[in-house]
């Protein structure tokens, strides 16, 4: 690693005050924080299992880690065997692509892609690639539509448009053509949106998912969601893909189960609405008890499980502790940089105190050291996350880095 780079710090510092001075991101901000953050703390008071829940899930995740190799392995061995699909490791961004494209093969050019919230596919800049290739992409989620609509990048891990207000959302769903009155109601607008995506899951070619985790032992994967996207993006279109990193992966499909609800618990939205368990593509036996396989939900199921700097990272004395994060946000609410600034501290995808370790991890390394540069060490992140992940040692560890080179 180079030492102090005083253009990449420019940099950092540019779109944190960028951030600082967008009044429109203040407000939706300022809006949001209040009930982001209390929320967590509520789940957690009524249901407090879930917090030896998360405790025990950071003993099985430390020994998945270890045994990475032996997992994936595992993992698509049961996707063959037990769910039916194909499964793939992509160490790259390009494998995926080239994966993607091989399935995308043989079907009509130009095809209807509806896509649930993924933050892996947003590493890969997976819907601008399709796009690119022609596709027609449409994310499902209301808040990554958003993110699409305004070509930004997720400003929260699971809210990723919580610096858009009414206002502006309204103004961007309109570039939709749904033409939404400026003064309509939060309820006005998730109807329409609805009524405008209903139209494009029935259409749809392929539908495309993360994971919230995915069972080694069945190649199943687990979701979690209160929107009713996932489901449907997941079930209508007759080809479901999931692409998701490897660091989501469990032993068992009961543990891969405990982890789609500790995080939905630390993102303050327990109990969940929907929590959706995939093992392969949809199949009947009610006629002689002869499975067919394609019945009212997908034909095919193909299952990415994504490297992009995990497995080296595993290697560092440090940033290996980052792999344990869940992704439910709560660490971002918490930190009083983020507060003032949301994802503009951070890298394309992931900001906040675990931006920090997740650009290192998929971005680059130096850049994430001038990110830490701001940290101010308080420890509320490490306090509030279910994985106990010592962030701001993570941070720490990356500013030492800099010194090192810079004497
Ligand atoms: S230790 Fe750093 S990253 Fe963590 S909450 Fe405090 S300022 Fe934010």
């Amino acid at each position: 690693m180079s030492g102090f780079n005083e253009s990449i710090y420019g940099r950092v510092v540019e779109e944190v005050y960028r951030g600082l001075e967008n009044a429109t991101l203040r407000e939706g901000l300022k809006r949001t924080i209040d009930n982001l953050v209390p929320a967590p703390y509520r789940v957690l008071g009524n249901w407090g299992y879930l917090v030896k829940l998360a405790e025990e899930l950071r003993r099985v995740k430390e020994d998945v880690l270890k045994n990475i190799d032996y997992y994936i392995d595992l993992t698509l061995k049961s996707v063959r065997e037990y769910a039916r699909g194909e499964g793939f490791y992509a160490k790259t961004r390009e494998d995926v692509y080239k994966i993607v494209d091989m399935i995308l093969e043989g079907h009509r050019r130009r095809m209807v892609i509806v896509k649930a919230k993924s933050m892996v596919t947003e590493e890969l800049r997976l819907r601008e690639y399709l796009i690119e290739k022609g596709h027609e992409v449409y994310e499902t989620d209301l808040g990554e539509l958003l993110i699409q609509l305004s070509q930004g990048k997720p400003m929260h891990a699971i809210a990723p448009a919580i610096h858009i207000p009414r206002e502006e959302a309204v103004k961007l769903i309109n570039k939709l053509g749904v033409n939404i009155p400026m003064d309509a109601t939060h309820d006005v607008i998730v109807r329409r949106v609805r009524e405008f995506l209903r139209e494009k899951f029935t259409k749809a070619d392929v539908g495309i998912s993360g994971a919230n985790a995915v069972a080694a032992d069945t190649g199943s994967i687990v979701l979690v969601e209160n929107e009713g996207n996932i489901r449907l993006s997941t079930s209508l279109p007759p080809v479901h893909i999931a692409i998701t990193g490897i660091e989501k992966i469990m032993p068992t499909l009961d543990y891969a189960i405990k982890q789609a609800l500790v995080q939905s618990a630390y993102a303050g939205l327990y109990p969940p609405t929907y929590l959706t368990v995939i093992s392969g593509p949809s199949s009947t036996a009610d006629i002689e008890y002869r499975r067919v396989y394609g019945a009212h939900g997908p034909h095919k199921f193909y299952l990415i499980l994504y490297d992009g700097g995990r497995r080296r990272a595993l290697e560092s004395p440090y940033l290996w502790e980052q792999l344990l994060c869940i992704k439910c946000g709560r660490c971002q609410g918490e930190c009083p940089v983020w507060m003032l600034t949301a994802n503009n501290w951070g890298g394309s995808v992931y900001g906040g105190p675990m931006g920090m370790a997740w650009v290192a991890i998929t971005e680059d390394e130096v850049k994430a050291a001038h990110l830490a540069l701001l940290c101010l060490q308080c420890g509320r992140c490490r306090d509030v996350c279910p994985m106990k992940i010592d962030m701001p040692k993570i941070a720490y560890m990356l500013k030492k880095s800099l010194w090192h080179k810079t004497g």
